[in-house]
């Protein structure tokens, strides 16, 4: 959202410098090529060589081209690193899609436990999913395709004037799946199922693929490197809503409506470029464009269609890819929200394609948010942007500090990492994030009345910062869209299994939760006590019940937090005290797992101050 950064939040927190820095690194590629590319009417060939101006080269004077502005920030050495990165990488065939990975478990296995304040914050967001009006919902859709228009627009950002409309209901489709999928409510189910009839009708009335909320002369402006707000950003959200509502919603049309938009949009972008130049499609991603990549990696991964491939290629933004890439600490000034999707998609292309580059690019990501631009709560940003990463502590004098939409992102990061590698530390944070970024958002059980950023600092109220609270039908920020995401999915990552021999299960995180293991044959309940100021400790508590008797063992690795101390901690078997690795590691158990086995952890809890990165103030 830079645009209302630089109109509204400028004059408040910072002055005329809020701006944030754009990633204006313009590939050049060779003349002859680019002639060639202009006249040719050989789409394979075109098709063939854009992939090759991708951040893969095994062309080393392709990966030239896309060399990252070294009158930015970069030191010699890292502009040499980037030159000399491809040559370790020049047999790209070499890659396989990685394997070994820790799978997400199905949402609809997983219930949250009643009462609970995970429970609670789900139930608040159904209420909420359910005030929501299909019709309303969509008035801005059915204007732009010329249909009948029932009832009125919302307003907020969803305003028939606004140029972003459309992007919550993108999220609504998402939200609704996720929350369908972790609660089976019928009526859900129906406003989601007309939600994406009414999408439908409007694309069918358009006749081109195209479906928006706003007309396609905003993608005029997009390729013209004109003033627009972010319309792939919102195009990402409606993707992405069809995507969940095919894959969690289980609705067939869904993917559809997806592959025909996505076939127009290819259509567009292919057209920038061979009525330009690929310098010009890469410029015009200087404006928000969400998580495109991200969901086109996704596309690619059901359909195996190349072209949903390249042009998942063709939003990578290699310019700001290119920084991470060569490890440089560059983060600063740019807008956080517009890149962390960007990473998330990168990190799909890892998984898609094996290319260890986007592996080491995600990494090293997480580690510099982690080290030079985050709070002790997870979050990041200030006013949207990531700033000195030397002086952390001034950004919490500003009351608009971290942005629940960055929360969101970088809890996709860390769950990739995680999956990745089993370290316990990206377990660590995604708690750290969750519990302070995305439980504290909502305003009690009001259902509909969230918060866009974050205030941390001294005598700062979340009722009074610059956007405050808003309100269930006039506001729907951005952190609205990915707010509703957020509670629909909180009996997401409790629990991720692994394949092998047996049977084998990672629980990263204490939420009241009964999990219907399937691959283990066993109902598998745990039971948090809600912690208090009397109690020193983290109680949980794990019973069993047998779907099937096997007579097979199956394995569990419960994490041990960072934030735990070894002097004090216990685990308990029924009578057996079982011998506990250090904090920051996983207690593993194998056993033929009965009903009448009880697993009980108690981790001590203690108060203590972290240092803000790179400053001397603590918070
Ligand atoms: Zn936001």
């Amino acid at each position: 959202m830079k645009a209302f950064v630089c109109l509204f939040m400028a004059l408040m927190v910072y002055g005329c410098d809020a701006a944030s820095k754009e990633c204006a690194d313009i590939p050049t590629q060779s003349h002859t090529l680019r002639a060639e590319l202009l006249v040719s009417k050989n789409q394979t060939w075109k098709n063939d060589l854009m992939q090759q101006y991708q951040l893969k080269p095994a062309d080393e004077l392709a990966w030239q081209d896309l060399h990252p502005n070294p009158k930015r920030s970069l030191s010699e050495q890292q502009v040499k690193d980037w030159d000399i990165m491809y040559k370790k990488v020049t047999n790209t065939s070499a890659f396989k899609p990685p394997v070994g990975f820790l799978k997400e478990v199905p949402l609809g296995d997983v219930k949250l436990l009643e009462g609970s304040i995970h429970a609670v914050g789900q139930q608040t967001n159904l209420q909420y999913l359910l005030m929501l009006d299909v019709d309303r919902m969509l008035w801005s859709f059915r204007s732009t395709a010329g249909l009948p228009t029932p009832g009125t627009p919302y307003g907020g950002w969803e305003a028939a004037n606004i140029e972003l409309r459309g992007h919550f209901v993108g999220h609504y489709l998402s939200a609704s799946a996720l929350m369908w999928a972790s609660t089976k409510n019928d009526i859900l189910k129906g406003k989601m199922t007309a939600l994406v009839d009414g999408l439908s009708a409007c694309q069918q009335k358009i006749g081109t693929g195209y479906l928006s909320a706003f007309p396609t002369e905003f993608f005029d402006r997009f390729e013209r490197v004109t003033f627009v707000w972010a319309p792939y950003y919102t195009i990402h959200k409606i993707l992405a809503g069809l995507l969940d509502q095919y894959t969690i919603g289980e609705n067939p049309q869904a993917l559809k409506m997806v592959t025909w938009m996505v076939d127009y949009f290819y259509n567009r972008v292919m057209n920038v470029i061979s009525q330009f130049t690929l310098t010009r499609h890469y410029e015009s991603l200087n404006e928000e464009t969400g998580g495109m990549n991200d969901v086109l990696y996704r596309l690619y991964s059901l359909t195996g269609d190349s072209k949903h491939l390249l042009l998942a290629h063709l939003f990578d933004k290699p310019c700001f890819i290119g920084v991470l890439a060569v490890q440089a600490n560059d983060l600063a000034n740019f807008h956080a929200n517009t890149h962390i999707p960007i990473v998330v998609g990168a990190q799909m292309r890892y998984e898609l394609t094996g290319d260890p580059l986007y592996k080491d690019v995600a990494t090293f990501f997480m580690d510099l948010v982690n080290t030079s631009h985050s709070y002790a709560t997870g979050g990041t940003s200030v006013g949207e942007i990531w700033r000195n990463p030397k002086r952390i502590a001034d950004n919490i004098k500003s009351p608009e500090t971290e942005e629940s939409c960055s929360t969101y992102n970088m809890l996709k990061v860390s769950r990739h990492l995680f999956r990745w590698t089993k370290e316990a530390t990206y377990a660590d944070y995604y708690e750290r994030a969750l519990t302070n970024g995305v439980l504290s958002i909502q305003r009690g059980t009001d259902p509909g009345v969230m918060i866009y950023m974050l205030p941390l600092g001294l005598g700062l109220s979340k009722a009074k910062t610059y956007h405050s609270w808003g309100t269930p039908f006039d506001t729907f920020w951005c952190c609205y869209g990915t707010g509703i995401e957020s509670f629909s999915k909180l009996g997401d990552s409790i629990y991720f299994e692994e394949d092998g021999k047996s049977p084998t299960l990672y629980i990263i995180q204490y939420i009241s939760s009964s999990f219907n293991w399937k691959s283990g044959k066993v109902l598998l309940t745990q039971t948090v006590v809600p912690s208090s100021s009397s109690d020193p400790f983290l109680r949980v508590t794990f019973t069993f019940s047998p779907t099937e008797k096997t007579g097979a063992s199956s394995t569990l690795n419960f994490r041990l937090p960072s934030w735990t101390h070894a002097d004090g901690a216990k685990a308990m078997l029924n009578t057996e005290t079982l011998p506990l690795p250090a904090p920051g590691s996983f207690l593993t158990v194998t056993r033929q797992w009965s009903a009448s086995d009880k697993l009980t952890l108690q981790l001590p809890l203690t108060i203590r101050t972290e240092a803000i990165k790179g400053s001397f103030a603590k918070i």
